[in-house]
């Protein structure tokens, strides 16, 4: 497949250590009474799970809607702008199976979220790299430049990004929609851990059809093994997504604990404030040690510069400290975690230096 050729699989170890520092996941788990409310919520599906879930997800995409208006306020969202599927990377293979495919190409702005290109080369698209400026902002007039260029049939961006946590200004996303031909793609996995003043993309949804805003569960929401992603766009978006998708793929299972999970949305959300603080101290920290980091506005950290980047990642895990070696070569991601986890990965760190 000459779409995927020279890229590697999907691969963030999955080992088990004391600290695991390298998904980005939430460390906080849910509160005995939110996995008592998950288990009555599925023994309320138990029952019927002989018939098929509701394809369309009705429920659960009014659930989401009501909840990205809170989010967002103005966004005024209803249910029938918002689709949902097994995690955020689903809902960018059915994006790219409606509006991508054999002929068609993606463009997205390096380093950024690695699946993004490989989600475009299983669906037949030709990726196209562009890239983000020295300090992995996003000037307007390079982006334009990029799009202006290339003529993608979809624009990725991604905001805070991965593995940078940089957020966009508005009107770089602004601009890139007057410029761009086609769909425009702004993936929000980290958009409840963004600074106060960083407004989030769905705030352009109204008179923009071809804008997506893409979510997820599986960040501060502490629902990762749930897997559940969504979007918000216009209707005629979804339309299009419904030819694509596989019918009934959300389980009854899945959509009745993502309803329970936004029912808890004031608990699970509870935590983002912390982690927000717990990322500012180790962004502070890290500069303090004399290491150069970026700015983020996501729940994790890119640091570095290391000649010898495995080298330090490697010493890490020896202390029981997973983190991730991703993004340019001689830099390294850390997952925000619990207090005891922020101290545990300074301590190894300082011996690892
Ligand atoms: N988008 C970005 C930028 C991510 O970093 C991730 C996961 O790390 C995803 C999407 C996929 O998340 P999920 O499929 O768990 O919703």
């Amino acid at each position: 497949r000459d779409d995927l050729r020279g890229r590697e699989p999907y691969g963030a170890p999955q080992l088990d250590v004391p600290y695991a520092l390298n998904t980005n996941e939430n460390p906080y788990p849910p509160s005995e009474a939110l996995v008592k409310a998950v288990g009555e919520a599925v023994m309320d599906v138990a029952g019927s799970l002989n018939r098929y879930p509701d394809r369309d997800a009705v429920a659960l995409r009014d659930d989401l809607a009501a909840f990205l208006n809170r989010d967002t306020p103005g966004a005024g969202l209803t249910g029938r702008q918002v689709w949902a599927a097994n995690g955020s990377n689903e809902i960018i293979q059915q994006i790219l199976q409606a509006f991508g495919g054999p002929g068609r190409t993606a463009l997205g702005f390096e380093p950024s979220y690695s699946m993004h290109p490989i989600i475009t080369g299983v669906s037949g698209t030709r990726w196209i790299d562009a890239h983000r400026d020295e300090d992995f902002g996003l000037a307007p007039e390079r982006a334009v430049a990029a799009v202006a260029e290339h003529r993608p049939d979809v624009v990725f961006l991604t905001s805070p990004n991965n593995p940078t946590g940089t957020a966009l200004p508005l009107e770089a996303i602004e601009a890139v929609l007057a410029a761009a031909p086609g769909m425009v793609v702004v993936d929000e996995a980290y958009a409840e851990f963004r600074r106060e003043g960083t407004p989030s993309a769905l705030t352009l949804l109204p008179g923009n059809p071809r804008l997506i805003v893409t979510r997820t569960m599986s960040k501060a929401f502490a629902m990762a093994g749930t897997r559940l992603g969504y979007l918000a766009a216009d209707p005629a978006v979804i339309d299009a997504l419904l030819l694509v998708r596989l019918p009934y793929h959300l389980s009854a299972v899945t959509q009745a604990v993502a309803r329970t999970a936004v029912a808890h949305e004031a608990e699970l959300l509870g935590s983002v404030d912390v982690l927000r603080r717990e990322r500012d101290d180790l962004v502070a920290w890290l500069r303090a040690q004399g290491l150069t980091v970026a700015d983020s506005d996501a729940n994790f950290v890119l640091f570095g510069r290391f000649a010898d980047r495995r080298g330090v990642w490697r010493s890490m895990l020896d202390r029981g400290v997973l983190i991730r070696e991703v993004g340019p070569p001689e830099w390294l991601r850390v997952s925000v975690g619990t207090p005891g986890e922020m101290a545990a990965f300074r301590t190894a760190l300082k011996e690892s230096l």
